[in-house]
């Protein structure tokens, strides 16, 4: 019998990586032989990050041009198109040289974007599957965007005052849509990017996409689409904190920034459930206008906190640039960046102040953490709405008129979740409701584990 080989592809972004690895932690759990696919500058970084490839995943590296890592002020079409080819190319070696040594690729999975991934393997007669790393509730309203519902969507972008609700997905208004939807949008990937994604799949038999979410989380939205056949293999979490088979995996172990150490002993000198641990994710920085709110909301909650403040690509620390940083410094610790899986799961953390990406949005629910939800764009305001409408576990902030979130608000806010009122409890009963629901659909025979091993399976089967 052959022995399953999937080959893994990634997008080189942090909230990209992570899924992946996990992914990849597991189907090797599973018994395939897993190979990463990476771009040289993720590989350097992750191989850094950890001093050894996680959980000894095979990684192959292939240079897209962009060695020292991609910058938000680079042409992001001329990186898309030199990833597109010289990954296609690399995947094709590493199918080529894998048959030769033995051990012959059976499947490809990869980031949705990565459509080229499918094309290659279709040219080798392999059975293919993109994995979608937002909610699928993202996934839905996308395709009822260039189904049907396109003008109705726009309608409500353009009038605050206006609702629609759509089949599945509940009641939204332009507050909770992706910020690819809105008239303000500026970037030119977003929508016209899914839909080349839409139209590739169709081009497939019965196309399989994984998603990276559970059963119960998101049962509606999963099933929204006759067509499309959404599979759920979520959380991508690390396995100590759902399944607890294996205590060593836990962390991603694929950090693309080197991480301070200095903060789980602060951590562990805090009261259970006592401090605000904010962060916005991998690659966002707030505005310093924002920064300052934030800052003063903070000083006036009067809670310890830890907050990552990522260093700016010309070297300078953010929080430098703050009026208030010798009294924050007295009140809580910044960062430059941390293992969040680990800092969530420290006993004194009671709040997680989020972008609400997605992966922060399903860290914060396995390990039971209360929200207080500042979106900024993409999937971050539908992901923000989920929270605070759906799962029920934190709050959304309200900006001004000038669209910040003011210091006041983000007090109330913290108190709201944190404190002793109705409403904090209510969340705080939630949020431990789904961290055990997440537990449930992880561990054996659990929801996501049964969505996978049959995935697996049908790949040894090569989808017939
Ligand atoms: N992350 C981390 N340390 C930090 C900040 C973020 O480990 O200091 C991880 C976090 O656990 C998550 C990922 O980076 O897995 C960020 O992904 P998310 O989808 O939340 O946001 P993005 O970076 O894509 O905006």
């Amino acid at each position: 019998m052959v022995h399953t080989h999937i080959v893994l592809i990634s997008f080189p972004a942090q909230g990209a990586i992570n899924p992946i690895i996990q992914f990849a932690k597991n189907i090797k759990r599973m018994g395939v032989k897993v190979t990463i696919l990476s771009s040289v500058f993720a590989q350097n970084r992750m191989t850094k990050a950890t001093s050894s490839t996680p959980d000894g995943l095979t990684f192959v590296a292939f240079s897209d041009g962009y060695d020292d890592g991609i910058k938000l002020s680079d042409n992001q079409e001329l990186f898309r198109s030199e990833y597109k080819c010289r990954g296609s190319k690399a995947l094709s070696e590493l199918i080529k040289t894998s048959s030769e040594e033995g051990c012959p690729v059976t499947g490809v999975v990869y980031a949705m974007q990565l459509q080229w991934a499918a094309e290659v393997a279709r040219e080798f007669n392999l059975p293919s599957a993109p994995l979608w790393v937002q909610p699928a509730t993202i996934f839905a309203l996308y395709f009822y965007y260039f189904n049907g519902y396109g003008e109705l969507i726009k309608k409500i972008c353009d009038d605050a005052s206006c609702a629609i609700e759509l089949p599945g997905l509940g009641k939204l208004t332009s507050r909770d849509v992706p910020t690819f939807m809105l008239p303000s949008n500026t970037f030119s990937i977003g929508l016209p990017g899914f839909k080349e994604q839409l139209d590739a799949l169709d081009a497939e038999v019965n196309p399989k996409i994984l998603v990276n979410t559970f059963d119960a989380l998101e049962s509606k939205a999963l099933r929204a689409i006759g067509k499309h056949n959404l599979i759920a293999i979520g959380p991508l979490v690390p396995s100590a904190f759902l399944d607890g088979k294996d205590p060593s995996d836990n962390a991603f172990g694929g950090d693309l920034l080197q991480k301070s150490r200095d903060y789980v002993e602060w951590l562990d000198s805090k009261p259970q459930s006592s401090v605000v641990y904010i962060s916005f994710g991998s690659f966002f920085n707030l505005p310093l206008k924002e920064m300052e709110e934030i800052a003063r909301g903070l000083l006036e909650s009067n809670r310890p906190f830890l907050w990552v403040l990522r260093a700016l690509t010309d070297g300078e620390n953010q929080e430098d640039k703050l009026s208030c940083k010798e009294e924050l410094e007295k009140q809580g610790l910044i960062v430059p960046w941390c293992s969040q899986v680990e800092v969530l799961s420290h006993p004194s953390v009671g709040c997680f102040v989020t972008h609400c990406g997605w992966n922060s949005t399903l860290e914060s629910l396995v390990l039971g953490i209360p929200v207080v939800c500042l979106p900024q764009f993409t999937d971050q305001p539908t992901n923000a709405k989920l929270l605070e409408d759906e799962f029920k576990t934190g709050v959304r902030a309200t900006k001004n008129e000038e669209g910040i979130v003011e210091a006041g608000e983000i007090k109330e806010c913290i108190e709201l979740v944190m404190g002793d009122g109705e409403i904090g409890e209510e969340i705080r009963r939630n949020a431990k409701k789904w961290k055990y629901l997440a537990k449930e659909a992880a561990k054996e025979g659990g929801s996501s584990n049964k969505n996978l091993r049959a995935f697996v399976e049908e790949i040894e089967g090569g989808f017939q």
